[in-house]
């Protein structure tokens, strides 16, 4: 992948046209609002372009996605947001994976499948790459524009309170809501409303709790039946992952789901300067160094104990 500047990469999307914006499977406020941001921006460019993704973009982001009108098109020119691996494509856009024209990202475990690319490690979210790339193309923000952005830097630096947050995701969410964006409404919407299912799944995860290498290290398992018993989506799982790490003295918090197959998808969480990504990627995952994850394939025992172990060498 050749590193561009955001001039470079602002000409790269001048010069093209119907354009596809991919996000990554089980998409985040981070993914959507990166994805749509750029989608407006680009049809206020004049362009023909659809942001896309392999799951359902969960309901909780309509206020983001009503906003852009369906296009069809041929796609011509492949765009990838906050997607660090081809793996996170997802079954309907896995075709593109060798195809990607240019990938504007913030994961340091990136893996550089795309011609061309901008990769900022230091950005608490993708969302404020593409704020640049945005501002890079000349483009004025809006108000959808503005509450697109807005919500990926909120989500991912989990309401401004992750180390994640710096100054510029401070400065840039001031901003948007100078352009229009609707703060009070999105962080209620996002951290201070949970469905029913939601409450009902975090009650059976923690009766799940359990405790390893001195209370280091917490885990909740969410078994598909539990999933079935609470009535809960994917969607509402959204952020469980961030409770083991909030209990007192532990450094890293896991949260294992039960998929099909024998799969288990694995969230990763450091409370410290602990890298789960690092822990993630010795299973073939990967994310930032507080938050990561993988799918791991056995019984749920055998995924318990081998992914309790990896963490465990990393205290
Ligand atoms: P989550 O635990 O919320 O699914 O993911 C946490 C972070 O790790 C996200 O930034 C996500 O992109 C990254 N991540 C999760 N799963 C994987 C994976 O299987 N591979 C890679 N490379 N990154 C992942
Ligand atoms: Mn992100």
């Amino acid at each position: 992948m050749k590193t561009v500047t955001f001039e470079k990469c602002a000409e790269l999307l001048h010069n093209a046209d119907n354009i596809l914006i991919l996000m990554h499977r089980s998409p985040d406020g981070d993914a959507v609002g990166s994805g749509y941001a750029l989608a407006h921006a680009l049809r206020k460019a004049g362009k023909k372009v659809m942001p896309v993704c392999s799951d359902d973009i969960p309901e909780k982001y309509g206020y983001i996605t009503d906003t852009l009108e369906v296009q069809n098109f041929e796609p011509e020119y492949i765009v990838t947001v906050d997607l660090a691996d081809t793996q996170l494509f997802g079954d309907k856009l896995i075709q593109y994976k060798d195809k990607v024209n240019l990938c504007i990202d913030h994961h340091p475990s990136n893996t550089g499948y795309a011609e061309y690319g901008i990769v900022d490690a230091k950005a608490g979210a993708c969302a404020q790459i593409i704020k640049k790339v945005i501002n890079a193309m000349n483009i004025s923000i809006d108000k959808n524009i503005a509450n697109a952005i807005f919500t990926g830097i909120s989500t991912d630096t989990g309401c401004f309170k992750y180390s994640n947050a710096s100054a510029e995701s401070y400065q840039m969410a001031a901003e948007m809501i100078e352009c229009g964006a609707d703060g009070f409404f999105i962080n209620k919407l996002m951290f201070d409303t949970k469905s029913r299912q939601r409450l009902e799944i975090e009650r059976l995860a923690l009766n799940s709790l359990t405790y390893h290498y001195d209370g280091k290290i917490a885990v909740i398992f969410i078994t598909k039946e539990m999933m079935k018993k609470s009535g809960a989506s994917d969607d509402d799982t959204e952020g469980i992952s961030g409770m083991p790490r909030q209990i007192e003295g532990v450094v890293i918090g896991i949260t294992i789901r039960e998929k099909d197959n024998g799969n288990f998808r694995v969230s990763m969480r450091s409370a410290g300067d602990k890298d789960v990504s690092a822990v993630c990627a010795e299973f073939g995952g990967g994310g930032h160094k507080a938050a990561a994850g993988c799918t791991v394939t056995g019984t749920a025992e055998e995924v318990k104990e081998k992914v309790i172990l990896a963490a465990g060498a990393a205290l």
